[in-house]
């Protein structure tokens, strides 16, 4: 049997984190086995399902780079062929109408709550008589169907992730509402565990992969492909993503889709990579870094962990600065460059020294967009900060600058051979007689408004390429 793994997102929000991990995990699964990787777009609810959500999943995935390799089934186009399946299940006697309104559901929901009974369903409606259902029916009653769940049913599977597991008919809320409410002669809205199990069928979904809060949907959709009489796939329940009190991840901790990830600054690749850890263990000998094809050779539901998955930002932004470190400066500057065109600065159209900036900037980087911070000296003067004002108080500071400047003024520096760099900073170092140690500290201060940079003598030759490495001195003393 072919394998065909499928994504099933709704289209009522942005990419969420936890969807795109599971679609990591079936795109992984599916590629190590050869297999198929489908994507349906369940917009059945029509007043939350918007294109504009649909195109940012797909992009989200495309982001991710995973592919996928049928065209999307669009859930919506399918809806004859849940009718089709609630038809057939009528039919059989394995679903009826329910009549009950509201307001009777809710007196009994407060009668199952004041005798402390969990709430359920009583299945009052499961054996209406015909004349029970034209009374009803008379009196203007619209319907919803029901799927009868037998409280005596054992529904088992094995799952690939949590082993063997089981569920009993009585603990799964009393018959199941398959279709919304509707004139008694037709067949309202199928719902969401009617409509995964016939579409999953129709898809030839050899297994189905989804986060574990599914559990209780895949012990109904057991018992729906077998009323069906459709092939069961195989289930694998992946742990949910926790934040770092150990509850489900959630807005309030400040990132839900994969589009917050994005504007933050991470890459691609370190989010698939870290999607994939959130719940795989690494195979021995295999690093923690790696590119989702090469997770995709090895792996298996066995490393896929049963406890849920914390999530650790600490761990994210060393893999995102493993991918950032490790790219050529032609890369990287590709990535940078257009966020230096949205701070609305005029890149120097020498790409030489555009990729040297990239370059020197690169090895600092946990997130690109801390690219743009420590990119901004090098396209504007910045301000002198405390630590590079009080440095210039330090004795033999100001003349060290001095004597520096002097000698660019007579000889500027075209900052493209190092020696003669470093030759200008001893002449000035003697001719002040301080340290090359304060020149050193006070010219970074002079140039970057701070202390804290990368590499000086490079730094240094960038901005004396662009001829503004003397202006800057001028300014203090
Ligand atoms: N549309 C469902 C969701 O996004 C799909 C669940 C499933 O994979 O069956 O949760």
């Amino acid at each position: 049997m072919s394998v065909r793994v499928r994504l099933a997102p709704s289209p009522t929000g942005t990419l969420h984190i936890g969807t795109a991990r599971t679609a990591v995990f079936n795109w992984l699964f599916a590629r190590n086995c050869g297999g198929s990787f489908l994507l349906r777009i369940e917009d059945t609810d029509k007043e939350r399902s918007k294109p504009e959500f649909t195109e940012n999943i797909l992009q989200g995935l495309q982001w991710l780079g995973i592919d996928w390799d049928e065209s999307p089934v669009i859930q919506s186009e399918r809806i004859e062929h849940h009718r089709a399946a609630i038809q057939t299940l009528l039919d059989r006697g394995l679903a009826y109408r329910c009549y009950a309104n509201e307001d009777e559901l809710e007196a009994m929901r407060e009668a199952q709550k004041s005798s402390n009974q969990a709430p359920r369903y009583d299945n009052r409606h499961r054996n209406l008589t015909p004349e029970q259902e034209a009374a009803f029916q008379a009196e203007g009653r619209e319907a919803v169907i029901r799927f009868r769940i037998d409280d005596s049913a054992d529904i088992r599977w094995k799952d690939l992730v949590r082993g063997a597991m089981s569920w009993r008919g009585a603990d799964l809320g009393g018959d199941m509402v398959v279709a919304r409410r509707a004139p008694a002669d037709q067949i309202g809205d199928p719902l969401y565990n009617l409509v995964v199990v016939v579409d999953d069928a129709a898809m030839e979904i050899s297994h189905v992969i989804r986060g574990e809060d599914h559990i209780a949907n895949t012990a109904k959709q057991i018992l729906l492909y077998e009323a069906l009489g459709l092939p069961l796939p195989t289930f694998a329940h992946t742990p949910l993503i926790l934040n770092a009190e150990g509850r489900k991840l959630s807005k309030r901790d400040g990132v839900t889709s994969i589009n917050d990830f994005r504007s933050m600054g991470y890459t691609p690749d370190a989010i698939g990579n870290y999607m994939t850890l959130l719940g795989w263990s690494v195979p021995e000998g295999m690093e923690e870094r790696f590119s989702l094809a090469q997770a995709a050779e090895v792996f298996s539901f066995d490393r896929v962990n049963k406890a849920g998955a914390r999530f650790d930002w600490d761990k994210l932004n060393w893999l995102n600065a493993q991918v950032l470190h490790a790219l050529s400066p032609e890369q990287l500057l590709d990535a940078l460059q257009p966020l230096w065109d949205q701070q609305g600065w005029s890149v120097p159209s020498d790409r030489a020294w555009a990729l040297a900036l990239a370059e020197l900037l690169g090895p600092s980087l946990t997130l690109l967009k801390d690219g743009i911070d420590q990119a901004a000296p090098f396209f504007s003067e910045p301000a002198l900060e405390s630590d590079a004002l009080a440095q210039l108080e330090v004795d033999g500071a100001r003349p060290a600058l001095q004597a520096l400047s002097s000698l660019l003024e007579s000889d500027p520096w075209d900052g493209l051979d190092p020696d003669r760099g470093k030759e200008l900073l001893g002449a000035a170092v003697k001719e002040a007689g301080v340290k090359k140690g304060v020149l050193m500290k006070t010219l970074r201060g002079a140039l970057l408004g701070r202390l804290q940079g990368p590499d000086l003598m490079t730094t240094w030759g960038l901005l004396a390429r662009l001829g503004c490495d003397r202006q800057r001195l001028l300014r203090c003393f």
